[in-house]
């Protein structure tokens, strides 16, 4: 994350704290007041406790009224007041602080969610979701805030109520009769100017510590960033089995000691030069800290000495100045933690800002038991964001219900890009799509979204079980999910499974768990597709893993199964596609032909002829492979 708090004012960090106190209220209410009422309670009972303390030494060693001494004694039971008040507030602070972190997440999810595809696939955005996610720990994030606002409020209720009883000072003089150095040390000047050296002394400590401070965060990023790098080179990658391979191979492994040397060198000097400004910054700090506190017991005793007050206040005294000097210290750390810790805030809200875009529409579509959807491509162009170049080019295209579509084209040529548009993860460079007619961005997008089933290449199973997989839902209809995996060929093995659909995908959260394999998952796929039930059903290349004879299989089963809906089939391989009744050729994102298999082969100059002569060959049954058309053919 880039240092942007020296870049903020103020007034923009105010903004941006209290934007985060009133996100954090919608999930613990009244967060800042519970916040003051521990830190004031909490500093409160200290105070008070030191103020009777004093009453009471001064008593003894003055008048030693019994009376007044049991009184004073019996104030201290008030302390339990302040300390109920406190504990209750503490647990409401603390409980967000421990769910700050899950709670961030969720706002995270929401927000991916509810945003337009477009933007999950944008680089810029991508990386400011993992410059978030990345930036963990309590001492960050919202969690971080909570602690730093404990902090500042700390600080403010004990300098406050410290001031407020030392202020007393300027008030209390001897009853004798003094000159000189003495008498100036009683007058209200000689307790300002003090002050005002303590001031200064806190003031230089604060930016003593400031400036190593910084140095240390310097040493430390430097410090993480060599650390990273060399734990790559020993853990990652040569504990990993398959870099193992290329290790030995490609004989790496001086290249490898060779770096590891470089950055552990370049980590020890960072880490080097930490320690060594940790070392300043300690020798400041103390040395401050201690002319500070010689300073305040000077002062005090020439004041009890001269007879300025007791004995009592000299603790008293003694103790709330250097209360005062430790949290005018906190505070304006504090306030500096605050504002560096805006650096993620000012992020976070950013992209939770970032627009939805995407044209949501208002009509609800039509539900027809007859499937009757026409949808038409007119004259679409696409370009993805930040790019000059078309990846759908004056694309005019039909799609009539029952169709049988096979898309296909090299890689690169446009097939998934069609279908994302299709099923309006983007929306049209230019010109539009209409669905029975109507503007697509017209439709509501949710609505819209029921009528696809796709199966995409880089298909995702969750490690939950079968059933929530294939019905994509906690509830199901344990009926439809079986029929669903019948129909995919998964029915058997389901069946074999320790608990049947409630056996979970994968062994990552349960010891039952099942490893199945790539096959057994895209059929579980196909079966998340047809439990959808929804009109157009699409299978984008989720078999391009397997020999393109079973993925004939596969498609060819598949298209039993989907009967009355429209089908598109995508793939770079024409021979899975062929019984489709109609064939549509990209090639640079332009659909350059379109019909059945029979009649694009007529054309012996077409692309399809040219790509179907070019693979047949692989899989022609019994057919030798030509050496010369294998090096041409780049599909
Ligand atoms: P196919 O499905 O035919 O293999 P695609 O539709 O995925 O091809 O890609 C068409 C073109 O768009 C390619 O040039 C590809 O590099 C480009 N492309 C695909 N996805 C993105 C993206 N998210 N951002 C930028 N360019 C992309």
């Amino acid at each position: 994350m880039t240092n942007k708090s020296n870049k903020r004012t103020l007034k923009q960090d105010y903004l941006i704290i209290s934007r985060a106190i009133k996100l954090i209220n919608t999930s613990t209410p009244h967060l800042l007041l519970h916040i003051n009422i521990f830190s004031f309670c909490y500093a409160a009972t200290y105070v008070a406790s030191n103020y009777i303390t004093a009453a009471i030494i001064d008593e003894l060693v003055g008048n030693r009224d019994i009376k007044k001494l049991i009184i004073l004694i019996s104030c201290y039971s008030l302390e339990i007041i302040f300390r109920i008040l406190r504990d209750k507030s503490w647990r409401k602070v603390r409980s967000f602080h421990i769910i700050a972190n899950k709670w961030e997440e969720m706002l995270l999810n929401e927000k991916n969610f509810s945003m337009d595809y477009k933007n999950m696939e944008n680089s810029k955005i991508k990386a400011m979701r993992q410059t978030i996610t990345d930036s963990s720990g309590d001492t960050a994030r919202f969690s971080g805030l909570v602690g730093r606002l404990v902090t500042f409020f700390n600080a403010f209720w004990r300098g406050i109520l410290a001031f407020g009883v030392s202020l007393e000072m300027f008030f209390m003089h001897s009853d004798r009769i003094l000159s000189g150095f003495q008498k100036f040390i009683d007058s209200p000047l000689a307790t300002l100017l003090f002050f005002v050296i303590i001031a200064a002394l806190t003031f230089f400590d604060y930016k003593a510590n400031g400036k190593y401070s910084h140095l240390i965060a310097d040493n430390m990023k430097k410090c993480s960033y060599s650390g990273r790098l060399l734990h790559y080179y020993l853990n990652d990658y040569l504990d990993d089995s398959k870099t193992g391979k290329d290790v030995r191979i490609f004989s790496q492994q001086k290249l490898v000691n060779y770096s590891s040397d470089i950055f552990y060198n370049e980590w020890k000097n960072h880490k080097n030069d930490w320690f060594s400004n940790e070392k300043k910054k300690g020798m400041w700090h103390n040395g401050f800290w201690v002319a500070m506190t010689a300073l305040t017991y000077l002062y005090v005793a020439i004041k009890v000495y001269i007879g300025s007050f007791g004995l009592g206040s000299f603790v008293k005294y003694q103790w709330c100045v250097s209360k005062i000097a430790s949290a005018t210290f906190l505070f304006a750390m504090a306030i500096a933690d605050l504002r560096a810790n805006n650096d993620f805030l000012e992020l976070f809200f950013e992209y939770l800002d970032i627009p939805t875009d995407m044209h949501y529409g208002t009509i609800p579509t039509e539900k027809r038991m007859d499937n009757k959807y026409d949808i038409e491509f007119h004259n679409v162009s696409f370009k993805y964001p930040n790019t000059d170049k078309y990846a759908i080019k004056n694309l005019n295209l039909k799609f009539k219900v029952g169709d049988r579509i096979a898309v296909v084209g090299m890689n690169g040529s446009g097939k998934t890009t069609m279908i994302k548009l299709l099923c309006r993860l983007y929306d049209p460079t230019e010109g539009y799509i209409t669905l029975n007619g109507i503007d697509i961005q017209k439709y509501d997008y949710e609505d819209y979204l029921k009528l696809f089933s796709v199966v995409f290449q880089d298909f995702k199973l969750f490690s939950f079980s079968v059933g929530e997989n294939v019905a994509a839902s906690v509830d199901y209809d344990e009926e439809k999910v079986w029929s669903s995996l019948e129909k995919a060929g998964m029915l058997e093995r389901v069946k074999a499974m320790p608990k049947g659909l409630k056996t979970p995908v994968y062994k990552d959260f349960e010891e039952d768990g099942v490893e199945i394999s790539g096959g057994e998952a895209q059929k579980l796929a196909i079966a998340r597709a047809l439990y959808k039930d929804a009109a157009f059903v699409i299978l984008d290349e989720p078999t391009a893993s397997l020999d393109p004879i079973a993925e004939h299989e596969i498609y060819s089963r598949f298209n039993d199964m989907v009967k009355d809906k429209t089908a598109v089939y995508i793939s770079h391989r024409l021979s899975s596609c062929r019984f489709c009744d109609r064939i549509l050729v990209f090639d640079n994102g332009q659909l350059i032909q379109d019909g059945s298999h029979e009649t694009l082969l007529e054309n012996p100059n077409g692309k399809y002829s040219e790509l179907w002569n070019a693979q047949a060959q692989y899989y022609a049954e019994n057919k030798p492979l030509n050496p010369s058309s294998l090096k041409s053919n780049k599909t």
